[in-house]
């Protein structure tokens, strides 16, 4: 059994694992690689191998970097089916037709410049036609169900309580005689967050490959998150400014509704507008509300015993249009803004963004992972100056960050995933989807407790 880190390895993004055994080429997650630029257009274009010759894929969960590059590995020649959970399928269609949109766009302006050096144009990494093609080859299963692969290769989903959908995958795997329980931790949700259950770890495995994005870092509790959001709007309530804040428009965004909603219904933040202004995030909401059942026992006793929606109140508004999203700009009285991407790297962000970093009421409040090289790293590590669209702009606005409201578990919680796997039974952990800064504090904290770890780098393969 081998297995191949080809995205992932060393850095967060473009999660891309192949696992070949008992002649069976399975590929775990296939996400776009998210960063610079040049670097996006060289990775992703390409697959380390031939996409016609996989037999299976198995995705973790909706985001973009486990799946933003399905559409292309489709047009590459894959035809074997997607194995998702069922709000991951549904999530997924929402998600890669909008990627596809923003893939042609990226070229467009690409070509622009290429055009004017008389160089030829490029195609898009894939269009909305790929994506057409991919959605028929999902196939859906609830958590916890268990199908076959063949020849003594089996998969069960368990719930990674990161987003809607997410999952830990348990190969259960027997491969001449010897049993492996390999799981792949893909990204891993936090114990006592609002909405998602806590994660259901893999248990008793012999192979674990697992996510470390904050390896080195704890967030602190929950409990303190809501009275920081409470204080952050107050103080954007009462000096007259904007509250701007970059979410993903799946997961964080439907969080922060939920904490607003709740802040408000206890009259505990001030009667001021509310904003999504992203278009994937109303669709995105509004599958969030089909699967409610999936939240955890405290959203369903607040908001779903009373019959109220969580992501539907008063102050709230989902902006549809780029006319109304634009007039947004000209509000003069104190509101917020939740609009994608996250990291600020594309989307409607980027012009209230423009707007408002040279602003001194404004406040941007950043309540994700920001990975190197992205604008909203930039921001947060204080640079003065900031080029967004091409033109700098000077940094004045008032920047917050809450790290407790990320998706991902920090050390402490990272550590408490491992402890259903024995350090005899556990051959060895796979530290990926994290900077080696994280995975390197991380992995001596796990070594020091007696488990075997390796470190895979791109395109590194591995004998099991
Ligand atoms: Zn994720
Ligand atoms: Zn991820």
């Amino acid at each position: 059994m081998q297995l191949g880190f080809y995205g992932a390895a060393e850095t967060v993004t473009g999660s891309l694992y192949l696992l070949q055994v008992n002649g069976k080429n399975i590929l775990i997650d296939c996400g776009l690689y998210q960063g610079k630029r040049e670097d996006m257009f060289q990775k992703n274009r390409n697959f380390p191998f031939d996409p016609a010759e996989i037999d299976h894929l198995v995705v973790t969960h909706a985001h973009i970097d486990h799946t933003g590059n399905i559409p292309n590995l489709v047009r590459k020649g894959f035809s074997g089916p997607i194995h998702a959970t069922v709000p991951t399928t549904e999530l997924c269609e929402v998600m890669l037709r909008d990627s596809a949109y923003i893939q042609e766009k990226d070229v467009e302006f690409v070509n622009k410049i290429r055009r004017k050096q008389n160089k030829p144009p490029f195609k898009p990494i894939y269009t909305s036609k790929d994506v057409e093609d991919t959605l028929p080859l999902f196939t859906s299963y609830d958590y916890d169900e268990t199908f076959s692969l063949g020849k003594g290769i089996s998969v069960t989903f368990r719930d990674a309580g990161h987003i809607l959908g997410s999952a830990g995958i348990l190969f259960e795997i027997n491969e001449q005689g010897k049993q492996y329980r390999l799981g792949f931790s893909g990204d891993i949700g936090r114990p006592n967050m609002p909405l998602m259950h806590d994660p259901n770890k893999l248990r008793d495995l012999t192979h674990l490959v697992m996510e470390s994005t904050y390896g080195g870092r704890n967030h602190g509790g929950f409990e303190n998150t809501e009275d920081e959001i409470a204080k952050i709007v107050t103080d954007v309530a009462y000096s007259g400014g904007k509250l701007i804040i970059p979410a993903f428009a799946v997961g964080r965004t439907q969080l922060l509704i939920y904490l607003l909603h709740k802040l408000y219904d206890n009259h505990r933040i001030p009667d001021i507008p509310i904003f999504v202004d992203s278009p994937m995030a109303y669709k995105a909401t509004q599958i969030f509300i089909k699967h409610r059942d999936l939240f955890d026992r405290e959203t369903q006793r607040i908001f779903v015993t009373d019959d109220r929606s969580i992501f539907d109140f008063k102050n709230l508004t989902f902006i549809e249009t780029v006319d109304e999203s634009k007039a947004l700009n000209s509000i003069s009285y104190p509101h917020i803004i939740i609009s994608a991407s996250g990291m600020a790297e594309g989307g409607r962000i980027l012009h209230h963004l423009r707007n408002n970093v040279g602003n001194r009421k404004s406040t941007v409040l950043f309540v994700g992972y920001a990975a190197k090289h992205t604008l909203a790293r930039k921001i947060l590590d204080g640079d003065p100056v900031v080029k967004i669209f091409g033109i700098e702009h000077k940094v004045k606005c008032t920047v917050k960050k809450l790290d407790s409201f990320s998706a991902h578990a920090d050390r402490h919680e990272l550590l408490q995933y491992i402890t259903h796997c024995s350090p005899e039974k556990l051959e060895k952990i796979y530290l990926v989807h994290g900077e080696p800064e994280q995975i390197n504090l991380f992995k001596d904290a796990v070594q020091s407790q007696g488990y075997t770890i390796a470190i895979p780098t791109e395109g590194e393969v591995m004998e099991l």
